[in-house]
Parts: C-alpha cells; structure tokens; sequence
C-alpha cells in the first residue's frame, strides 16, 4: 500500500466504486459529499499539489475537463451548471495531496466561497 489515500484508490487497494476508468484519470463519489453530486476526479499520476504540475501535465489537466465534461451529462448536471474545485495546500483547503477536482452540481452554489 502507497502513503497516498488517492494512489492507493488508484491501484484498486480500497472499496471504492469507480464510476469513471481511463488510462489517465479515475473519478469516483466524495465519502462527504457537499452536494446531491460531488465526484472526485483523479488522475492516475501522483502529483502532490496544483503548485506542482508542470508542462508535461498540461495535456493531463485538459483531459480532466474533458471528463468533468463527460460525467456532468452522466449525472445530469451540465445544463443547470456546476462547480470545478481544486482546493490547493493549507489555505486552500486540501486534504489529500494527491491533486483532484472536486465535481459538485445539484443544487445552487454562493459565491464567494468560504
Ligand atoms: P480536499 O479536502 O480538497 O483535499 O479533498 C479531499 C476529499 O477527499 C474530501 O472531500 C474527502 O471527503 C474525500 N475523501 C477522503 N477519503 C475518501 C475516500 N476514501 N473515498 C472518497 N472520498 C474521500
Ligand atoms: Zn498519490
């Protein structure tokens, strides 16, 4: 088993449902989901913070919308709109230092956050 949760969700180690599989990225249900839809999209590469992603992962960030794209049609979220969150180190919140995006949609969302 990896240090990192995410990598280990990853290689298949947890009981988690995986509701998206590609050969670069994995989305799955947040345990303590903040919305009726709140989906973690995940790539397989672990990369610690937002802060460390670089030139070669440019491709891998668009492909992640890409997805988010996909699985706001699947769960019926796309035309009443939703939320993209990357919540990066301490003051942004992160929990998890592996990167991912949290999905939400479902209801209305405040801004600014808090
Ligand atoms: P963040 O706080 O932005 O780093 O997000 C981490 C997210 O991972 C939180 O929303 C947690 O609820 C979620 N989380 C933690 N452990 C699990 C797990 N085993 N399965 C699904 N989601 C998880
Ligand atoms: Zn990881």
């Amino acid at each position: 088993m990896s240090d990192c949760l995410f990598c280990n969700i990853v290689e298949g180690e947890m009981d988690t449902d995986i509701v998206y599989d590609d050969d670069k990225v994995v989305a799955f249900e947040d345990i303590n989901p903040q919305a009726p839809v709140h989906i973690l999209i995940v790539p397989k590469k672990h990369i610690e913070t937002i802060s460390d992603i670089e030139a070669d992962d440019y491709q891998l960030v668009g492909h992640i919308y890409k997805v988010a794209n996909k699985l706001s049609e699947k769960y019926e979220i796309a035309d009443e709109g939703f939320r993209i969150v990357s919540n990066c180190k301490d003051n942004g919140g992160q929990t998890v230092y592996h990167i991912h995006f949290h999905l939400l949609g479902g209801r209305q969302f405040q801004w600014p956050p808090g």
